[in-house]
């Protein structure tokens, strides 16, 4: 395999959560009556996840809300610090304290950029077209100012925006148009590696379509690389060379994209597919996964997934399986693969 362009080993991201109001007061009494009282607990968002993206590569990474997916792909992106594990940006390891204050440094923290789900909460809506996409790459020394508006232009051409707009506020676009104008913001910096966390969730089905194409295009166009972030199948078997599925917090399963949608070796993942609406299956099918994903603060013994499973042996229920090769490029964890 060739070097990857980003690797993250054994990473993993705790939060520590302080107790509430009550539980306060409740431990405050505990304290004075000298009896055992609860202290901050921790919460496993992220546990031990081995992730690795080749050049040009399209990494789809899939799981229910709340399993750990964004957390991860902030960790990638360098807006958390891991507890612990090491990221490697092509082959050299990135020291989590740096602050860019080394050309190296800055250098590769401009070439992973993030685009999130809102794209009207994550652009300042007091500043026009003009600095939401021209403000870093002049503030980094990429574009001299007298340039930025010209290079403002041929960034909105690129996403398919008119010109004319460098005026113009976020409010008085279109969900999709601040999309677009979300993707052009992160290639003003000229990235590398985009981490897109539900980039298109918030869209419209057609707009949806016409962004991911449009991400596609620029994937071929500029060879961008991406950390795909989706709940939604339909959307990373549109875009993905390969999937990843997490669940509460660690990844279950690895493939490429056609073997995984054509054979499945983790029940969550045969689960996640059921609950997909498939048109081409002859008639829709929808069949939501059974249970609620449990609480990541007191999480299930042994296989996290034991208490949904349906195929669960008693020995989910106190090991937990470990992430093993099936065949060339595919993973899972699960007690019943071979
Ligand atoms: Fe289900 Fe057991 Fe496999 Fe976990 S290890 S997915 S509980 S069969």
């Amino acid at each position: 395999m060739t070097r990857a362009l980003l690797q993250l080993k054994c990473i993993s991201k705790n939060f520590a959560q302080h107790p509430d109001v009550a539980s306060r007061i409740v431990n405050a009494a505990a304290r004075l009556l000298g009896a055992p009282y609860s202290g901050p607990t921790s919460v496993k968002a992220v546990d031990s996840v081995d992730l690795h993206i080749q050049s040009g590569e399209v990494l789809g990474l899939v799981g229910e809300s709340g399993c750990g997916k964004s957390t991860l792909g902030r960790l990638a992106a360098g807006l958390h610090t891991p507890t612990q594990g090491q990221r490697f940006w092509k082959g050299q390891a990135i020291n989590p304290q740096a602050d860019a204050s080394t050309p190296i440094d800055k250098a590769r923290q401009l070439a992973i950029q993030m685009i999130f789900q809102d794209p009207y909460a994550s652009l300042n809506p007091r500043m026009r077209v003009r600095g939401i996409v021209g403000q870093a790459p002049v503030a980094h020394g990429l574009v001299a100012k007298r340039d930025q508006s010209d290079y403002v232009e041929v960034l909105l051409s690129k996403v398919g925006l008119p010109s004319g707009l460098l005026e113009r506020f976020a409010h008085q676009f279109s969900g999709g148009q601040r999309a677009r104008l979300g993707i052009a913001r992160a290639l003003a910096v000229k990235p590398e590696l985009l981490v897109c966390d539900e980039s298109v969730a918030a869209l419209d089905v057609s707009i949806q379509a016409q962004v991911l194409n449009l991400f596609m295009k620029l994937r071929q166009d500029m060879g961008l690389t991406y950390l795909f972030i989706s709940h939604d199948l339909s959307v990373v078997k549109h875009i993905s060379d390969r999937v990843m599925i997490m669940y509460l917090g660690s990844v279950v399963e690895v493939a490429p994209t056609a073997a995984l949608f054509e054979q499945q070796f983790h029940p969550y993942s045969v689960a996640l597919l059921s609950a997909a609406p498939a048109l081409d299956r002859g008639r829709r099918v929808f069949m939501p996964v059974k249970g609620e994903i449990p609480s990541p603060l007191h999480p299930p013994t042994g296989c996290h997934f034991h208490p949904r499973c349906p195929r669960a042996i008693e020995r989910c229920t106190h090991e937990a399986p470990v992430l093993r090769p099936i065949s060339p490029g595919r993973m899972a964890a699960c007690h019943l693969n071979p």
